[in-house]
């Protein structure tokens, strides 16, 4: 009986949403380690929760004629780079495009470098920890739908930890999901965070959108609470776009 209903939900009835993950191999090692474990996780939560899950490594995808076909853009460990990579994506955003972001994919420390991403993240990269290193982590809302079955507090698995400036809690329309912990600190030893509130999963409210600075690394899916983080972000940044097997309507 699970297999035939299992069956049903892959092949008969249409994928509840279509994500298109882009990654990079020719980055930092870590963040290609870190992209070459996430497609294989994310293609099997596709099969277990009925979306549609592929990957390019090809940014010139970041178009709108292939951005249209998916509901939620995942960018792995990479950006785009061109003014027509970045143009396509921002009008994808703002017609109610949906996007999930992973560690370096919210690297930038210069705001005159992409005005638009800036405000849309809410937030700089300020600082960094270094080596990797276990964090724990707070929930903030555990009652958000990003973070459903997820324990009010965790130890996520070694990761380099980013701070930001400024803190994104303050910019507005930013809700902030998960935060490290002040116990944490000081966290690294050649690079430190010394402290202070250093968001790491957050969503621009604006925008169809979830920031995580998880993504360093080979270790990153080694925490069941986290993966289920992971899970339930993508099912939420799915399951908000109403228009299946098309773009989603504009906002
Ligand atoms: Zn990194």
């Amino acid at each position: 009986m699970v297999l035939v209903l299992l069956a049903s939900a892959g092949f008969s009835q249409q994928p509840r949403f279509r994500v298109l993950a882009f990654y990079s191999t020719s980055v930092e090692q870590d963040h290609v380690d870190f992209a070459l474990q996430a497609i294989p996780f994310f293609a099997q939560l596709a099969i277990r929760d009925g979306f549609e899950f592929k990957a390019t490594a090809d940014l010139n995808d970041m178009n709108s004629e292939v951005l249209k076909q998916y509901q939620v853009v995942m960018w792995l460990d990479d950006a785009p780079s061109t003014a027509a990579q970045r143009t396509a994506f921002e009008e994808y955003m703002e017609h109610g495009g949906g996007w999930f972001g992973f560690h370096i994919a919210g690297w930038m420390d210069s705001r005159k470098s992409w005005p638009w991403f800036a405000d849309f993240l809410g937030t700089l990269f300020y600082g960094n920890s270094w080596p990797p290193l276990p964090g724990k982590l707070t929930v903030d809302d555990p009652k958000h739908p990003a973070v459903k079955g997820v324990p009010a507090k965790f130890l996520s698995p070694l990761n380099e930890w980013y701070s930001w400036d400024p803190d994104p809690r303050k910019t507005p329309g930013v809700k902030v999901l998960m935060t490290l912990a002040p116990s944490n600190y000081p966290i690294g030893f050649k690079d430190t965070l010394e402290g202070g509130d250093i968001p790491v999963t957050w969503t621009n409210t604006k925008y169809r959108m979830l920031y995580t600075n998880m993504g360093h690394g080979n270790r990153i899916f080694t925490s069941p609470q986290q993966n289920r983080f992971f899970e339930s972000a993508l099912l939420w940044l799915g399951r908000q776009s109403t228009s299946p097997g098309g773009r989603a309507p504009a906002r």
